[in-house]
Order: C-alpha cells, then sequence, then structure tokens
C-alpha cells in the first residue's frame, strides 16, 4: 500500500472507517489534514453569529462573509442580510465586513452613513495592508501578485492605490513598470497558489533585480498547510475532490495543485450531490480535501457519497496539525470574566 504521512498525531494513518466491500475492492479515500475552516474564516463566521445574537436580524455583512455557498446560505437563513456596498445598508445600521477585509475608503462610506461597523478581516489580511502603508509612506512601487478584481486585491491595493500595481500572472510581469528599479517590493495576496506565485516572482527578479521580498509570506499559513497536505496526496490519486465554492480562491487553486501533483483529475464541488458518478468509473483512489472556508460537514456528506460508491475506507494524510486561533473582533468580543 502505498505510504501515507503520519507526523505523530495519533491515528493520522489508520483507516478510521471501513465497509462496503472496499477492502476486497481496494477503493479506498485518502483525507487531506488540514484542510477546511481556517482561524480567519472561524473569526469571521462566529462574529456574524454573534452579530446576529447582540442585535438580532438584520445583521448587514458587505459581501460574502467567505466565499462558501452553504455559509453564506446558513447565515443568511438566520438574518444575515448580505450587501455589495454600503450605500445598501440603512444608516444606522450594523454591518460587518467580510474577512478579505476592505480599502480605507469604505470604512470612510460607512462613516459616512452612520454605519456601526464590525470588522471581521482576516488578521493575515490586515498585515498585508499594514505593509503596503509601510512601503507606501516610504514610496517603493509595491507589485502586489494577486487576481485581478478579488475582493482581498482590491482592498489591499485600495490601501495605497498610487504606489500599487497588480500582477494577475507570470505572464502579467512583461507589462509592469515602476518609476525606480532600486524601490521595489512584492506582495501578495494570502490564498494564491504558492508554485504560481514563486513564478511570477522569478519573473519580476529577472525584471527588477533588486526586488524586495515581503517582510514576512503573505501566502497565509492556511492556504499553504493546504497546498501541501494536497500534494502529499496527489500523486497516489486517480481523482482528487475539492469542497469549496467557485469564488473562493484557495479552493480553487488545491484544485489546480491536485493535477500538478500528479491526480489524473480533480473536480471542485459545492455538496456531495456535485460528485459526478462518471468520475469515479476505474478509480481506485480519490483524494478529499476542502478549501479554508468549507465547514467540516460539507466534508462528511462527501465522504457518505463515496462509501454510498465503494469508497468506505478513510486514510487520513497529515502534513500539519493547526493551532492558530484569532481573537473576535473588538466590537464583538464577550466581556472578560
Ligand atoms: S485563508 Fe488565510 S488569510 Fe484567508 S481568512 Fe483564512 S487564515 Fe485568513
Amino acid at each position: 500500500m502505498p505510504p501515507t504521512i503520519n507526523m505523530g498525531i495519533p491515528g493520522a494513518t489508520s483507516s478510521v472507517r471501513s465497509g462496503g466491500g472496499s477492502q476486497a475492492s481496494g477503493k479506498r479515500v485518502l483525507l487531506a489534514e488540514p484542510r477546511g475552516y481556517c482561524a480567519g474564516v472561524d473569526r469571521a463566521v462566529e462574529t456574524v453569529e454573534r452579530a446576529l445574537e447582540k442585535h438580532g436580524a438584520p445583521v448587514y455583512v458587505r459581501h460574502e462573509i467567505v466565499h462558501n455557498v452553504h455559509v453564506v446560505e446558513t447565515l443568511a437563513k438566520a438574518g444575515a442580510v448580505f450587501v455589495d456596498e454600503t450605500d445598501e445598508v440603512p444608516e444606522g445600521a450594523i454591518v460587518v465586513f467580510s474577512a478579505h477585509g476592505v480599502a480605507p475608503t469604505v470604512h470612510v462610506e460607512a462613516a459616512a452613513r452612520n454605519l456601526r461597523t464590525i470588522d471581521a478581516t482576516c488578521p493575515l489580511v490586515t498585515k498585508v495592508h499594514n505593509e503596503a502603508k509601510r512601503f507606501a509612506r516610504d514610496d517603493y512601487d509595491i507589485l502586489l501578485v494577486g487576481h485581478t478584481g478579488h475582493e482581498e486585491v482590491v482592498g489591499t491595493a485600495g490601501e495605497a492605490p498610487d504606489h500599487v500595481q497588480v500582477v494577475d500572472n507570470p505572464d502579467a510581469v512583461d507589462q509592469v513598470t515602476v518609476r525606480d528599479p532600486n524601490k521595489v517590493i512584492w506582495l501578495s495576496q494570502t490564498t494564491l497558489s504558492v508554485d504560481e506565485t514563486m513564478e511570477t516572482v522569478r519573473r519580476l527578479r529577472e525584471k527588477f533585480p533588486t526586488l524586495q521580498d515581503p517582510p514576512s509570506d503573505d501566502i497565509c499559513y492556511a492556504t499553504q498547510n493546504r497546498q501541501v497536505a494536497v500534494k502529499a496526496m496527489a500523486p497516489e490519486c486517480e481523482l482528487v475532490i475539492v469542497v469549496g465554492s467557485r469564488n473562493s480562491s484557495n479552493s480553487v487553486r488545491l484544485v489546480e495543485v491536485a493535477l500538478g501533483a500528479g491526480s489524473d483529475a480533480a473536480h471542485l464541488v459545492d455538496y456531495a450531490e456535485d460528485i459526478d458518478p462518471t468520475w469515479l468509473e476505474g478509480v481506485t483512489t480519490v483524494g478529499v480535501t476542502s478549501g479554508a472556508s468549507v465547514p467540516e460537514v460539507l466534508v462528511r456528506g462527501v465522504l457518505e457519497r463515496l462509501a454510498e460508491y465503494g469508497y468506505g475506507t478513510v486514510q487520513p494524510v497529515t502534513t500539519a496539525n493547526e493551532t492558530l486561533v484569532f481573537a473576535l473582533p473588538r466590537e464583538i468580543r464577550p466581556p472578560r470574566g
């Protein structure tokens, strides 16, 4: 049997479930660990839940609090109202800013409408905002590697619009021009493919040899850990199923990483019902993982569906153990003691 990875976590390499004759057929699931909720998503979702408990419905949320259909629908049923812009929020109402962060102009607009804001921006996104502000203050040209139009990129670029250029992919490097090639730094969106970003940076550095690196990794721990786990698992798989929504950057990247690491096929699904049985034809090993905005209940649904098709043996592939937890935003934090 191909090896799984054991980082010393009890039970990490044992089969946790079996059934449906899968042992005889050799059919199995490799389950990536870590997967699913990261600390920033956990915090953002809890922020909306607590705001609803504390203030009652409706609580307005600017943009999807996290990029997951199930999470957004569940919160909407509980009384959250998702809006595109703050001018859709009634004067004086409560509005939560999503985990992806907002540009300073959004705070100004909210203040002008007397909105009571709760900022659920992930602290790791705020870190990148602070880097953009700092290097803009020092008059650097900032090359922000990220997807044009993604909410996080819009928010980060908005911190220093006169200094930031977005570099969408390695080929976009050809169009980049700067004022002083000796005063250039790259920063990045938190949820990119590590490998593609490194390729973009390699090309940037060819063009600007004294390009500075960010003070610390901008691609966050959760994005990196989920990609490492998929890379460990994918070479063993004929199919990888990534649970996540189409607008979730880190989930889409996991599909790309699975294909790049050797899986014959990889698909993104929001729900277990999205699995097309034809994907399973001739497949012995299915890898399963989930994006950072995906609750575990959706992964369980996928495992149950796969068990129905004879993939009852589940073997975790563990490459890291995550323990990071972020404090809730100040406005919603319960009083101490
Ligand atoms: S994916 Fe990373 S940056 Fe985004 S919310 Fe999670 S921890 Fe924060």
